[in-house]
């Protein structure tokens, strides 16, 4: 599959074809667009220039200049941005051609995002409005579509989109783009084969300069050969490109390289150029995250050692593959649950509409019964049983996809746990139930130290796995009825149902050794995470959520204001303490 970074490039390289002209404004709107991916320097100070001109821009150059902000934002990893303004267009433009690129790249942040439902529904918007857009816009939606139903793992869909691409136009760029989506496709279907034209896209895509689709193609050829048993034309073939996958500067691609050579190499009984290849492809994926090329990395290292005869080394190494593998299974798994549930409500659609047919059928097979009327009667019981089986088929649909649904809507999606609105709903209803028994409960709140150094040291991912890793050892340092939601970033609650706040104190306080003890070894780095707690009862500040949480977020702040990794109660006393007030201990 392919991978994040490189279809962020794809798209913005497809995206770069503008076919909009008016007035002086609009001649340097259609300038930045062209460059934005070859100079995005240039891009962002010509956008500042045209946005100091905003008042005096018409509506379609308004919406125009929204889409290349929106363009601006996703190239700097503002996707919740970028979509704000796509959805504008989307909603507000009437232009057609705007609308269309302003949902192709919504799709493609949706499918970097993995927010597949989405992804789905504006892929559907897309589909609607594409024959009132123009040619040169429609090959556009096309490219996208078919990098999307790539990425989204619906290959059968991307091959036809890449077909239909490879159809409609005959520019280098098309074809080259079109080509690799093409094989793309084919490979993941089984149905890639050495018949490809695998030298003239290499060539299409040559001269137009596109370098990183190139290398897709020699990676695709190489697979060919190899599945033909050309194993060692396979071999030179990746050798001798080596400095083309350098230079193009994508790590992933680059990795996806490495693995493939280690993985021939290993083959070849070339241990020392297997483990050299297959630890630049594990070092080069440190930050990437998950990927296909780590897992096969990082079992050749294991096959190298273990026919070295270093078993342990083989052992740990074979352990780190497989957990890989799995996490790229779950996430496969995950993905293929949010592509069926988006199918699901196309299909709900769809029926719907197949039922408002059968009701419209039937008013016409009642009003043909006047004049047949006995012979006629069996047709309106069969239609009644027809439309009976398609009422109850969309509602088997329905009560799965709303119960699917539902429970998204209650986690959060990086770790699992519950999110703000529901733990709130939860904490509300066991505050109630608390108040009713007489009980006391107790709220733990807790927010992680420096976090911002965290990422800015070792990388977003990196962050990630430390949120994902908090969770777990909070979660098995919890007893089995309390309840763990995250409110946002990296900030936390713990609902103790009855709990004093003094026993409440000494569970945080294990709560805290739990993070501070976690081994951070394995993310490649070596470093502490810390967490401040906050905490109060009922009996404190009694059974309204929004205040007992007031409380805790006070007694977390003074956490943080004395020094950070501790655990403190609430304590009425201490706002009114001025040095409290007048200090600002929040790391700035
Ligand atoms: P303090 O000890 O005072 O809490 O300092 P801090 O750096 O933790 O606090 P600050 O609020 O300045 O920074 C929080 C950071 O958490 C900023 C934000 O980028 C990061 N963050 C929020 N959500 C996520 C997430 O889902 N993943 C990652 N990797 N980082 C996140
Ligand atoms: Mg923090
Ligand atoms: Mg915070």
């Amino acid at each position: 599959m392919l991978a994040k970074s490189v279809i962020v490039y794809l798209i913005g390289a497809v995206l770069s074809a503008s076919v909009f002209a008016k007035s002086d404004i609009d001649d340097k709107l259609k300038y930045a667009d062209s460059i934005k991916t070859k100079s995005p320097q240039e891009f962002s100070v010509i956008l500042s220039e045209i946005s100091a001109q905003r008042q005096q821009l018409d509506t379609s150059d308004y919406y125009y200049l929204m889409l290349l902000e929106g363009f601006h934002l996703g190239f700097n990893r503002k996707p919740a941005e970028a979509l704000e303004k796509y959805r504008a267009i989307i909603q507000q433009s009437s232009d057609s051609d705007l609308k269309a690129r302003a949902l192709s790249a919504s799709i493609n942040i949706h499918a970097i995002t993995r927010n597949i439902a989405q992804g789905y529904k504006d892929v559907q918007s897309l589909y609607e409005i594409t024959p009132e857009v123009s040619e040169a816009v429609q090959l556009e939606s096309l490219m996208i579509l078919s990098i999307f139903f790539n990425q989204v793992d619906d290959y059968e869909a991307a091959l036809k989109n890449a077909s239909a691409v490879l159809e409609k136009s005959q520019q280098k760029r098309f074809q080259c783009f079109g080509m690799v989506m093409k094989m793309e496709a084919m490979l993941n279907l089984g149905q890639l084969d050495l018949q490809s034209p695998f030298d003239q896209t290499l060539e299409n895509c040559r001269e137009v300069g596109e370098m990183i689709p190139a290398s897709r193609v020699i990676l695709h050829k190489a697979t060919a050969l190899s599945d033909n048993d050309e194993l060692s034309a396979a071999l030179r073939l990746l050798e001798s490109n080596e400095t083309m996958f350098i230079n193009t500067g994508y790590a992933v691609g680059l990795s996806d390289y490495y693995a493939n050579i280690s993985g021939m190499y290993l083959t070849y009984g070339r241990l020392s150029d297997a483990l050299e290849a297959a630890q630049q492809a594990v070092s080069l994926t440190e930050n990437t995250g998950l990927t296909k090329p780590r897992a096969v990395a990082l079992d050749v290292i294991s096959k190298v050692y273990e026919q070295q005869g270093e078993f342990d080394q083989a052992l740990a190494f074979f352990k780190r593959a497989s957990e890989t593998e799995k996490a790229l299974l779950d996430e496969t798994k995950a993905r293929q649950l949010a592509i069926q549930q988006a199918k699901n409500e196309a299909l709900e659609r769809e029926i719907h509409i197949k039922l408002l047919d059968k009701e419209n059928s039937l008013l016409k097979t009642e009003a043909a019964l006047s004049t047949k009327e006995l012979e006629n009667s069996r047709l309106v019981i069969v239609v009644l049983l027809m439309l009976g089986a398609l009422v109850i088929v969309w509602l088997l649909v329905n009560r799965k996809m709303h119960k699917e649904l539902r429970r998204q809507a209650r986690t959060d999606k990086l770790t699992g746990i519950l999110n703000r609105h529901y733990f709130t709903e939860l904490a509300e209803s066991n505050l109630r139930y608390h108040q009713k028994t007489s009980q006391t409960l107790a709220l733990v709140i807790f927010d992680l130290d420096l976090f911002k150094r965290i990422n800015d040291t070792y990388g977003h991912v990196t962050g990630d796995w430390a949120l994902v890793e908090v969770t777990r050892v909070i979660k098995s340092a919890c007893r089995k009825q309390d309840i763990l939601g995250r409110m946002g970033g990296e900030e936390f609650a713990i609902l103790l149902p009855g709990c004093t706040v003094e026993k409440a104190e000494s569970l945080t306080e294990s709560f805290r050794r739990a993070v501070e003890a976690i081994d951070t070894s394995h993310t490649g780095s070596d470093f502490t995470i810390t967490a401040s707690f906050g905490l109060t009862d009922t009996n404190q500040c009694g059974y309204k959520f929004d205040q007992l949480y007031a409380c805790a977020d006070e007694a977390l702040y003074r956490s943080k204001h004395e020094g950070r990794n501790q655990v403190y109660r609430y304590d009425p006393s201490f706002k009114e303490s001025p040095a409290f007030l007048s200090t600002d201990p929040i790391g700035t």
